[in-house]
């Protein structure tokens, strides 16, 4: 598959050792250690203050359009605000935002499409001719992909970036951390979800990497009734709670099912979303 100016680098590290101490000088791994891989660096065009790395357990549970959320709150909030989705095999940031239009390639790099307000954002269906074009990768293309959406870029200034990752704690999230200078997490899970195991992972992935988890959402917590404004806590409360507590996150977010968001995503207008919980929740944590 031919993508403009693009080549896939393959170069994914081991992984690191389970019960590491983070004392390299003793461990019979650290030459190989995926913690001592060399972050990128953005090209001599960008310069980029802070990154967030968005992540679920699975797909599905809203992780784009918290993404996007997150990163029109920033805007509205007076950053500079980009967002590399790096979910390569499930790409949908282009379509919430609206902003279809294919990133045009230059001597120096490739430009990323501009949405609406404004915003940067990159993605493979930004890339590929046709948006239903499958992406059939295996994992080290796809990280080499995430990483050059970084390096390979020009995003100018920017003071807020976040990354879309692709589901799951696998190889490709982990390489993102690996390879991408990433400032904090921000995990998203829905109240179905196994959220301790899935906050457990992350945790335990970012101790790794020595990156902090910032924050929780809990995507389609409740439902509100049109009628009363009443809170209906379909499948319960109070688990992401006694997550956030035992791993000592302080942020967590709920967000309510709500019809006009997912209209609003899927036709490409989320710029225009109004959610009261989202803007307290990027106040404490985008700084
Ligand atoms: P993921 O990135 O985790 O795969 P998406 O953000 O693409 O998930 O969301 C999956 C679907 O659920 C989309 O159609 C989206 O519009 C919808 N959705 C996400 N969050 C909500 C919500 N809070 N209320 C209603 N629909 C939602």
């Amino acid at each position: 598959m031919k993508v403009v100016g693009f080549h896939f680098i393959n170069n994914v590290g081991d992984k690191m050792s389970s019960n590491c101490n983070h004392d390299c000088a003793s461990c019979s791994s650290s030459s190989t250690c995926a913690s001592k891989i060399e972050k990128e660096k953005a090209n001599e065009f960008s310069s980029i203050k802070k990154i967030y790395a968005v992540i679920s357990g699975k797909g599905g549970v809203g992780k784009s359009m918290v993404t996007s959320l997150m990163a029109v709150y920033a805007k509205r909030q007076g950053k500079k605000v980009a967002v590399i989705d790096a979910d390569i095999t499930g790409p949908s940031i282009p379509k919430v935002f609206g902003a279809t239009q294919k990133a045009v390639a230059t001597e120096n790099g490739i430009l990323p499409v501009l949405t609406g307000s404004g915003i940067e954002i990159i993605s493979i269906n930004s890339l590929l001719q046709n948006d239903s074009d499958p992406v059939v990768w295996r994992g080290p293309v796809i990280a080499g992909a995430v990483k050059q959406f970084y390096t390979d870029v020009l995003w100018g200034d920017v003071d807020t970036m976040f990354v879309d990752c692709p589901p799951g704690t696998g190889d490709v999230p982990l390489t993102v951390f690996q390879s991408l200078p990433i400032d904090g997490i921000i995990v998203v899970t829905s109240p179905q979800e196994l959220v301790s195991m899935i906050v457990e992972k992350a945790v335990k992935m970012a101790e790794l990497m020595h990156v902090p988890i910032l924050g929780i959402v809990e995507n389609m917590s409740y439902f509100k009734c049109p009628d009363c404004g009443k809170q209906h806590f379909i499948f319960g409360k109070g688990k992401t709670e006694d997550t956030a507590k035992k791993y000592d996150i302080k942020n967590i977010c709920r967000l309510p099912i709500d019809s006009s968001l997912a209209d609003m995503a899927d036709g490409g207008q989320i710029e225009f979303a109004e959610v009261d919980e989202m803007e307290k929740f990027v106040e404490n944590i985008i700084k």
